[in-house]
C-alpha cells in the first residue's frame, strides 16, 4: 500500500524538485532554467510554462515565497501527507496537483480562503 502511494505521488515529487531547481536558478539569474523546463513531458511542461509566465511578472520576493511553498510541499512528500488538503483533510485532485504541485488546499478550501 505504502509503495503504491509512493509511486502515485512520485511524479509530483519530481515536478517539485524541478520547480525548486528552476526557482533557485532563476534567483541566480540563470536563463538555462527556462530551457530546462522545455525538455519535460507535455503535461508537466504546461504546468511549468504557466508558472514561468507568472514568475516572469513576479518579484523576487514572490519567487522566494514560492520556493518556500515548493520546499514545504517536498517535506509533505517526505512525511507522507502530500496531496492532502490542510483545510479539510481530503485528497487534492490530481488535476489541481498537476497545475499547482505545491498546493496546500483543495479547490473548495482555496476558494473559501480567498473570499475571507
Ligand atoms: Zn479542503
Amino acid at each position: 500500500m505504502a509503495v503504491l502511494v509512493k509511486a502515485r505521488k512520485s511524479p509530483y515529487r519530481n515536478l517539485l524538485l524541478k520547480k525548486r531547481q528552476e526557482l533557485l536558478a532563476m534567483a541566480k539569474g540563470e536563463p538555462e532554467a527556462l530551457a530546462f523546463s522545455l525538455k519535460t513531458p507535455d503535461e508537466v511542461e504546461f504546468a511549468i510554462k504557466t508558472v514561468v509566465q507568472h514568475l516572469t511578472a513576479a518579484t523576487a520576493e514572490l519567487r522566494s515565497q514560492l520556493l518556500k511553498e515548493v520546499e514545504s510541499a517536498l517535506k509533505r512528500v517526505a512525511s507522507g501527507t502530500y496531496g492532502l488538503c490542510e483545510g479539510c483533510g481530503e485528497d487534492i485532485t490530481p488535476n489541481r496537483l498537476k497545475a499547482v504541485p505545491w498546493a496546500r488546499y483543495c479547490l473548495t478550501c482555496e476558494e473559501l480562503r480567498s473570499k475571507n
